[in-house]
């Protein structure tokens, strides 16, 4: 599906990011990867992505998406090193959990920065190049926190509802070329970043991390289980396939049916 294609998917050592990559590279796509981890978690990834692509590790950037000089460098090196970026998966993000008046304006600055100002930024400097080889796609990570809220995270909510809301703004702009812009709002997917907050979930409710799961986490997520990083890859991979032409400016819910609780 996306042999002749390039890609560069931020955040992609693990989790979400790291599954899009891989899928990506298996229809035949080249693809950057992007985001932390020990040293040998990003060889892993890179020699897994690799593998799919046919050489030895998939080309790699260590930007740091807080900062916007990083981003638009990134995009320039995947433009640089892929010949041309064709698609671009905004997925990088962080979260932190805290009522507003004790959370650390820190933590509220880091999270807007990489889980919104980053997704402005890298498609800024990504839609020149799309524009003139006329086709492009861009798709952003957002979250179920992008359509509704919950208490205690005012940060990872409010960036959220900003991706959405960015979605639409830059579909409107580039509507009438064959680039489009899409969100995937995904409910709890099971990764590191989600997998994090059941211990501390299940300490603080003195119960198992089983029922911290379907009773606490999952409360808002009728199905009571994961979504798996797999249904948001093959999304992202529908998106920029045949039949892909008439999405845009969409926020696609993947959701275990919570957005229609
Ligand atoms: P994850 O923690 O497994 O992966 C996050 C990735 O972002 C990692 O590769 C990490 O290194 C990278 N990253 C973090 N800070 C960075 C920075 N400053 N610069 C560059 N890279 C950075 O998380 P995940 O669950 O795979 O989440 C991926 C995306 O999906 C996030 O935007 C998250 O908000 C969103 N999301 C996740 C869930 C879920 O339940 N897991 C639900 C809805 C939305």
């Amino acid at each position: 599906i996306l042999t002749g294609r390039t890609a560069l998917v931020t955040g992609s050592t693990s989790g979400i990011g790291l599954g899009i990559a891989q899928l990506y590279a298996e229809a035949g796509a080249k693809v950057m990867l992007n985001g932390f981890g020990k040293p040998e978690e990003i060889a892993r990834a890179r020699a897994e992505v690799g593998a799919a692509m046919g050489v030895a590790e998939a080309p790699y950037s260590a930007a740091d998406l807080s900062k916007p000089a990083a981003v638009r460098q990134m995009v320039q090196e995947a433009q640089e090193t892929l010949g041309t970026l064709d698609i671009l998966v905004n997925n990088a993000g962080i979260q932190f959990v805290a009522p507003i008046d004790e959370f650390p304006d820190d933590k509220f600055e880091a999270i807007m920065a990489i889980n919104f100002s980053s997704n402005w930024y890298a498609i800024k400097a990504a839609l020149p190049g799309m524009k003139q080889r006329g086709w492009g796609r861009i798709i952003n990570i957002a979250s179920a926190h992008g359509l509704i809220a919950s208490a205690e995270k005012s940060a990872y909510v409010s960036a959220k509802h900003a991706v959405v809301g960015l979605t639409k703004t830059v579909a409107l702009e580039i509507a009438r070329s064959h680039i489009t812009c899409n969100a995937i709002c995904p409910g709890f997917v099971r990764t590191p970043l989600a997998e994090a907050q059941l211990p501390p979930l299940a300490k603080a409710h003195g119960v198992s991390e089983e029922a911290a799961l379907t009773d606490f986490l999952l409360v808002h997520q009728p199905s009571k289980r994961w979504v798996e990083v797999e249904d948001i890859a093959r999304m992202a991979l529908h998106l920029c396939g045949p039949g892909s032409d008439g999405f845009n400016g969409a926020a696609i819910s993947i959701d275990g049916g919570w957005l229609a609780n």
